[in-house]
């Protein structure tokens, strides 16, 4: 299928089945990761923006939550097929946008995007009513519509963390307004095209453009929004469920994350390291999953760490639109020297790089935002590199000498949302993983992902958890009808 790129697009809100300008008339510009060529414009849009899109998901409830589960889980499958239908768009939109490879745009963002439709739209077709039998009485637990949904999302994924919220929210009978980041809009512009070309009802997908001040803050604390779902960084977080806190909104927070590889000398290097590199460094390292604290047992240190550091240093980094590409370039310029200063911070605390620098790179890609994968050593466990959520192509490697030493360091942060541990002793594994403080663990793999199964983090990582039937409960009120028999 061949893809479609339009430089320079000119976004608009999508609010009641229209695409619309905002109420400023101002649009900000949307830059290419790799290039820092603008690609886009994005509406910068305002609270009497977020006020109409809130009103047109009200308006469309009543009717959007008369539908049946079936009727709905049809709906969602209509979309499923018309965003599959513009797969290879979706890629070269995305690649554009956020600089990743155009491989990894498609293996992940195009193929999860049409998948949580597809998924949602299957679980809720076979949705059963739950009942619980008494000797005199029968319980019924029926899902009933929230109501009105706020999802907001990060610029790491963005049309696969947006419709893995949109699927599962409308699916369960609410209306929402979407509100991607201000970084990364074209697929979410994309999906308001797919929507409206399949004939949604109006108003049971609304999409607002902008900033989180001007747009995603209002919306949070708007009084007709009845649920948060929100995925993106720590402190912003904290923002959102503040705001959200003073009407009791329903709130899930998918937040950040500094994870743990543990490898165990019992490991099988071969699977282990390349399985280390990509979950050290998948997305330019720009995943909430990413392993960037690397945990190797004393015994194995010294093997691990060559064979690691000449497979980081083998990845092909460089042009995005190039199928051969591992690596692509960091969202912005700010971030990117967020990255460059925690690099500078590991030096002053005495960490040792063994990998990192500068790619170099042809002429039309000097403005963008680029930094070789890095690999950093000797550092305390405690130490700010070691703890704290870079969210770049950045890792630290530590030596632990045995499990309880291994499950200290891995504990040792306020994030705890994922991590891996690499043995062939299962039942290390296993027991290992009970002690970690997450809300996800992987054995001997990484991001390995069963949509069924809960999504989440603890402590500074969220609240709540999405996936599977976690989603349907989140984007529902469940309801028990108790009827006493005569
Ligand atoms: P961010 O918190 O800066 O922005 C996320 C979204 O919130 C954007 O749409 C932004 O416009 C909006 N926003 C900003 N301020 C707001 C406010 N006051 N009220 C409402 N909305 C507001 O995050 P980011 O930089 O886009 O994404 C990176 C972060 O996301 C990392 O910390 C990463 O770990 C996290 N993340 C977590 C998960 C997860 O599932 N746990 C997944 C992906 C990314």
């Amino acid at each position: 299928m061949k893809a479609v790129w339009r430089d320079r697009l000119k976004l608009q809100n999508y609010i009641s089945g229209l695409f619309i300008e905002p109420d400023s008339r101002e649009w900000m510009d949307d830059y290419s990761p790799a290039t820092g060529e603008i690609i886009g414009q994005v509406p910068k849009s305002q609270k009497s923006d977020v006020d109409r899109a809130v009103k047109a998901a009200k308006d469309a409830l009543p009717y959007w939550s008369s539908l049946t589960n079936i009727e709905r889980a049809d709906w969602l499958d209509k979309i499923a097929d018309n965003l599959e239908s513009k797969y290879e768009d979706i890629a070269h939109l995305e690649s554009k946008d956020t600089g990743k490879p155009i491989s990894l745009a498609r293996e992940v963002d195009a193929h999860r995007s049409v998948k949580n439709f597809r998924f949602f739209g299957e679980m809720i077709r076979n949705l059963e009513e739950e009942s619980f039998g008494m000797e005199d009485a029968n319980n019924r637990v029926i899902y009933k519509p929230v109501g009105v949904g706020a999802l907001i999302t990060p610029w790491n994924l963005p049309l696969y963390l947006l419709s893995w919220k949109v699927a599962p929210a409308i699916g369960m009978g609410n209306t929402v307004i979407c509100k991607p980041s201000e970084l990364t809009p074209l697929t979410a512009d994309l999906l308001m095209k797919s929507v409206d070309e399949v004939g949604l009802p109006k108003g049971v997908i609304n999409l607002i453009h902008g900033d989180g001040m001007g747009a995603g803050a209002p919306l949070v604390s708007h009084e007709d929004v009845d649920l948060v779902s929100f995925t993106g960084g720590t402190s912003t977080g904290a923002n959102v469920a503040q705001s959200a806190a003073v009407s009791f909104k329903k709130l899930s927070l998918e937040l950040g994350g500094k994870n743990a590889s543990i490898i165990f000398d019992d490991c099988d290097l071969e699977k282990t390291v390349p399985g280390v590199v990509r979950s050290g460094f998948l997305n330019q390292g720009q995943v909430c999953l990413c392993g960037s604290r690397i945990l190797v047992q004393e015994n194995v240190y010294d093997k691990f760490v060559d064979r690691f550091v000449n497979e980081v240093e083998n990845m092909k980094i460089g042009d995005p639109s190039n199928e051969d590409t591992k690596l692509g370039a960091l969202i912005s310029p700010e971030h990117l020297s967020k990255v460059e200063e925690y690099i500078q911070i590991a030096k002053d605390e005495g960490g040792t790089i063994l990998t990192g620098g500068y790619p170099c790179l042809p002429k039309e890609f000097e403005n963008g935002n680029w930094i070789a994968p890095t690999v950093i050593a000797d550092l305390d466990v405690s130490s700010r590199c070691s703890i704290e959520e870079i969210f770049g192509p950045v890792v630290t490697i530590h030596k632990f000498v045995n499990e309880e030493e291994a499950i200290k360091i891995a504990n040792n942060t306020r994030y705890g949302l994922a991590g891996s541990i690499w043995t062939t002793d299962l039942e290390k594994g296993n027991r290992v993983a009970e002690s970690i403080h997450t809300g996800m663990i992987w054995i001997n793999t990484w991001l390995h992902r069963d949509l069924r199964v809960p999504f989440g983090g603890v402590k500074d990582s969220g609240v709540g958890r999405e996936g599977g039937r976690w989603s349907l409960g989140f984007f529902s009120e469940t309801m028990n009808i108790c009827t006493k028999y005569d």
